[in-house]
């Protein structure tokens, strides 16, 4: 990798080490615990790469577990996308993949057990009448009047509720904690709502469903999980975290640490708008490559060591607020590709090259390094003839002062082979540049011409053995840095209408037979990876996963 300092603080690990250091803390255990209704996003990332890191620098363990409590909104095929994405951003998971539905059981008798205690009641209130009971930030809420239902009572009804006797929305199951407390998660929240939906782990057993807040931390007790680290938005959740776990006979008290979401500019990080997206064809699937989630990522061309690096170098505070700048991001793969990644030379806009002064015949082939600075990527083969390829934007009929490329009587260097000149310029019917004549300086090969300077060095291809493909450009997929910024707002009006451009490209033989998902500098042009879905079944497409302009380290270099 390019070295560079890529420490960011991390309050959590800090923390971690001191605990540890002062013999307060034995072996750690974090967990990951996505909601099974839609894909991992790179904000996910920033969530995994915490928790397993943790795991492995202390010699822990990290859980993968479904926060599974919402069949109406979960599918099995996102547990698997969810499955490979933790898998291929490299981490392991310690024991099997967990549900919090394997839990359910545990939780009914923990329910039932609060109600015993005289800590929990089933209310008939309608869910608007509850939100009128609740009262607000400066005013007490008001007890409901079923707030006082005898223990056989409460404890008849959980169980009719349980086996489906009572519609969604007729009854749930609450704490009974206490209406005035200035936190209002802890005015009587809801424990059990009722369900008739089926659950992709549990079928239908359960006409009742846990709430996220009733699950969380008892699945974390259940597990032995040590640090159950968030984001910040539960923070006002922690006291109620803590209530059921001093009420309820848990085998451990785990601890939850909050810390900031990543925010990422011109990037939506919400699964329930990124699954518009895709449920609106705006997008390719959830695989998209303008999408940030970890999948799109991948089939851009991100590798994982690039997604690791960057949740590195972002780091973990508490402050909110933050916009990360996607040339961070940009930076981190470019950085990875840039050490990795071979070289190849493939054209995006080919302008036709006939060399007036090449026989039919001539053919000759320099052998190249795959990778300037990597014998280990061995040679490629770069076939030489009378037809090349250019690109259109490396050709100017009436060049500006500084434009060092090829115009009209104007010299530039072939990259590995010939400088030519161009002597002449053709046109099609509509009055379009369509092919140049050109001819070669024979004595220029690999060295410069006596008397004369070539600044200029362009890339190219031989016709003849040119392979033709599909190059695929991203760009931003929205124009403004907070496409969600103003909630009332429809962020779709922020779309990026140019998020996509297609073109025909001829790349270098050597790209022929590229195998989906490799990644390839394409020189003078940036980085490309060959598309993960086409070039299983045999076409050559390829994705442009960044640019080579590194916008993101220079703005460091000025400071
Ligand atoms: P979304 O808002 O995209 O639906 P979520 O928080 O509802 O995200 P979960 O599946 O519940 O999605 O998230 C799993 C874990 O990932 C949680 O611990 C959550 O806090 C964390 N996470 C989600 N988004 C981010 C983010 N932008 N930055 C850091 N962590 C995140
Ligand atoms: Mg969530």
């Amino acid at each position: 990798m390019t070295s560079e300092t890529t420490s960011a603080p991390n309050f959590i690990r800090n923390q971690i080490s001191e605990e540890i250091e002062a013999g307060r803390q034995g072996k750690i255990v974090t967990r990951f615990p996505p909601e099974p209704n839609g894909f991992l996003h790179i904000g996910h990332a920033k969530s995994i790469c915490l928790n397993f890191g943790l795991a492995e620098q202390f010699g822990g363990d990290c859980h993968l577990r479904f926060d599974d409590t919402n069949p109406a909104k979960e599918e099995q095929a996102y547990i698997d996308a969810i499955k490979e994405d933790v898998s291929w951003l490299g981490y392991e998971w310690a024991g099997d993949v967990r549900f919090a539905s394997d839990y359910f059981e545990t939780l009914y008798e923990w329910a039932q057990h609060l109600i015993r205690e005289g800590k929990a009641y089933v209310d008939d209130l309608s869910p608007e009448e509850m939100r009128e009971y609740r009262g607000t930030l400066t005013e007490a809420g008001t007890p409901s009047p079923y707030r006082e239902r005898s223990v056989e009572e409460n404890l008849n009804l959980l169980e009719r509720m349980r086996v489906g006797e009572f519609a969604e929305g007729e009854k749930v199951l609450r704490a009974k904690i206490d209406m005035a407390a200035p936190n209002i998660n802890l005015r009587d929240p809801i424990l059990y709502r009722i369900r008739h939906a089926s659950h992709h782990q549990t079928g239908d057993t359960w006409k009742i469903y846990p709430s996220y807040d009733f699950t969380h931390g008892q699945s974390d007790a259940l597990e032995g999980v040590t640090h159950s680290v968030c984001t910040l938005e539960f923070e006002d959740h922690r006291p109620l975290y803590e209530w059921f776990l001093d009420n309820l006979p848990v085998p451990a008290k785990p601890r939850q640490i909050e810390f900031a979401r990543l925010n990422l500019n011109y990037t939506l990080t919400s699964k329930r708008k990124l699954k518009l997206l895709v449920d609106e064809n705006i997008v390719d699937g959830w695989d998209d490559p303008r999408l940030p989630t970890l999948s799109g990522m991948r089939r851009r061309g991100y590798t994982p060591a690039s997604i690791r690096k960057f949740c590195e170098m972002i780091g973990v505070t508490r402050a909110d607020g933050g916009l990360v700048d996607i040339a961070m991001l940009y930076h981190a793969i470019r950085s990875d590709l840039e050490d990795n990644a071979p070289r190849a030379m493939c054209v995006l806009k080919p302008l036709k090259v006939v060399l007036t002064n090449v026989a039919e015949d001539f053919a000759e082939t320099y052998r190249v390094a795959g990778h300037p600075a990597r014998e280990d990527m061995g040679v490629r083969e770069i076939p030489f003839g009378r037809e090349i390829y250019i690109d259109r934007d490396d050709f100017m009929e009436e060049p500006p002062k500084k434009f060092f490329r090829l115009a009209p009587g104007k010299e530039v260097r072939l990259r590995n082979s010939y400088v030519i000149r161009c002597d002449e310029v053709i046109k099609d019917e509509a009055g379009e540049v369509s092919e140049l004549r050109c001819s070669v300086d024979f004595d220029t090969l690999g060295k410069n011409p006596e008397g004369r300077k070539v600044k200029g060095v362009i890339h190219w291809v031989s016709a003849a053995q040119a392979v033709p493909m599909e190059v695929r450009l991203y760009d931003n997929l929205f124009t403004v840095e907070q496409p969600d910024k103003d909630k009332d707002a429809d962020f779709l009006e922020h779309l990026n209408p140019e998020s996509l451009t297609v073109v025909q490209a001829m790349g270098e033989p050597s790209l022929a037979d590229a195998a989906p998902e490799s990644r390839f500098q394409f020189e003078r042009v940036g980085y490309f990876c060959a598309d993960r879905h086409a070039c299983r079944d045999g076409t050559l497409v390829f994705n442009r996963t960044v640019g080579l302009k590194d916008g993101w380290a220079k703005a460091q270099k000025k400071g």
